[in-house]
């Protein structure tokens, strides 16, 4: 009789060890314990870019130098005429 039940103990904990093991694995990734969230890893905002309407080169929006409705890379090519 004891050892029917030693047997039926073993197997209902390898039961419970394979479906914990599986329950587990299912899991999407970001919700698994060690790994950082995806939010965490989201890159920060990046900032608008302008094209210099001289130059053409594009330059962060916050270097901006407007002229005459047009949007330039410096003071120097808000001066200067449009090629
Ligand atoms: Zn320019």
């Amino acid at each position: 009789m004891t050892r029917i039940l030693f047997w039926l103990a073993l197997i209902f904990l390898v039961i419970a060890a394979i479906r914990s093991k599986l329950k587990s694995a299912s899991r999407p990734p970001e919700q698994q314990p060690g790994r950082p969230r995806a939010a965490a890893e989201a890159p920060p905002q990046a900032e608008a870019m302008l094209c210099c309407a001289h130059c053409g080169v594009h330059y962060p929006a916050s270097e901006n130098v407007a002229s005459d409705g047009r949007n330039y890379c410096s003071s120097a090519h808000a001066g200067l005429p449009a090629p």
